[in-house]
């Protein structure tokens, strides 16, 4: 069975198409499938169109958010609902074409374990975006532990194996193409372009992308803590050069260290050190105090899913969730 996971954030305007896209490839395939849409508390006819959705097409299932959770909650949660022996992670908008699903499969039953689509060319995207996605995955791989490939987005095909290892990484600062790459097995690129924006606009503004950017670097690395360590060194080790410096003018020349300036430029960069580097510690420590809290990562209102009675407000501990009956 094929499962694929749609997460929908007011996305009224490309929902049906989408599906009809979706459903097209699925059919043609001839493997038993399911489409999981998950609606991250949308505020427009979203819902509605998956119900009625879910009310023409038995393989269109419903997972109903009670709120907005954000992207990589909204797929967790589709992770958690998906039956599939494999599962595809695509976007609402079309952005990644669904026609490329039979060749992820493809290479599925060749073997692979995780099948990722690389994007060679993103059409309507501003240059800043493109940009932006560049410098993101630099820095990441740069700085973090796991390598993330080049250019890589969530659209992928994943086996069962990877989504149940996923699903036992309870972090809820996510990064899901990352923890992809950090459960290792065979994971084979899929070159692919990617098109503009079917319907709607982007629901990535700088701040959520930034967002993600930090939490691929402080989830994944602990680098930044050695880095404020190394630049404490480097200006210790200033400060050192100095009382040397000042030493050798007040024993070996008849005037003092001239220069209200320079300590005043000394203190001010001092203190600006000092303040990124509890900025970065701070950084950690939130994740540490939201991780210890241990609420659940996001809160199904409820599934509709053909032949099953759904299941009213469910919530999740990702991985915590044993003994839950997937039939
Ligand atoms: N999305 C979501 N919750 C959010 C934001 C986005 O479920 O809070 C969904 C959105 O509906 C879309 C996918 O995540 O299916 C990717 O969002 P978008 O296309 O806006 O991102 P971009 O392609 O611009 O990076
Ligand atoms: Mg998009």
């Amino acid at each position: 069975m094929l499962s694929v996971i749609v997460p929908c954030f007011n996305e009224e305007a490309g929902l049906v198409e989408c599906h009809r896209q979706l459903s097209g490839v699925l059919v043609a395939m001839e493997t038993p499938y399911e489409i999981v849409y998950v609606n991250d508390g949308s505020q427009d006819r979203t819902y509605a169109l998956l119900k009625e959705l879910h009310a023409q097409d038995s393989h269109a299932v419903v997972v109903q958010l009670s709120r907005n959770f954000g992207h990589q909650l909204a797929v967790s949660a589709g992770l958690e609902t998906v039956i599939g022996d494999a599962t595809v992670i695509i976007d609402a908008d079309l952005q990644d074409p669904p026609q490329l699903i039979p060749q992820m499969y493809r290479l599925w039953q060749e073997g692979a374990h995780v099948v990722y689509g690389m994007r060679t060319d993103r059409e309507g995207e501003s240059s800043f975006k493109l940009w932006s996605a560049r410098v993101f995955y630099r820095v990441i791989n740069r700085l973090s532990d796991v390598q993330i490939p080049l250019d890589t987005g969530d659209f992928r095909l994943i086996d069962r194996k990877v989504v149940d290892v996923m699903l036992q990484m309870p972090e809820r600062h996510r990064l899901l193409r990352a923890m992809c790459s950090w459960v290792g097995f065979r994971q084979v690129p899929l070159a692919y372009k990617r098109a503009a924006r079917f319907a709607g606009e982007t629901k990535y503004p700088l701040s959520k992308m930034l967002n993600l950017g930090m939490d691929g670097i402080v989830s994944f690395s602990t680098v930044p803590l050695r880095l404020v360590v190394l630049v404490g060194f480097g200006t210790a080790m200033f400060a050192l050069l100095g009382i040397v410096y000042a030493f050798c003018v007040r024993l070996l020349t008849s005037h003092w260290v001239a220069g209200w300036s320079t300590l005043f430029i000394g203190m001010l960069f001092l203190s600006g050190v000092q303040m990124i580097s509890l900025g970065v510690i701070g950084e950690y420590l939130g994740r540490v105090y939201t991780e210890v809290k241990q609420r659940p990562l996001f809160v199904i209102a409820h599934v509709l899913r053909a032949g099953s009675p759904s299941a009213m407000l469910e919530h999740s501990f990702v991985g915590r969730a044993e003994g839950r009956d997937r039939a």
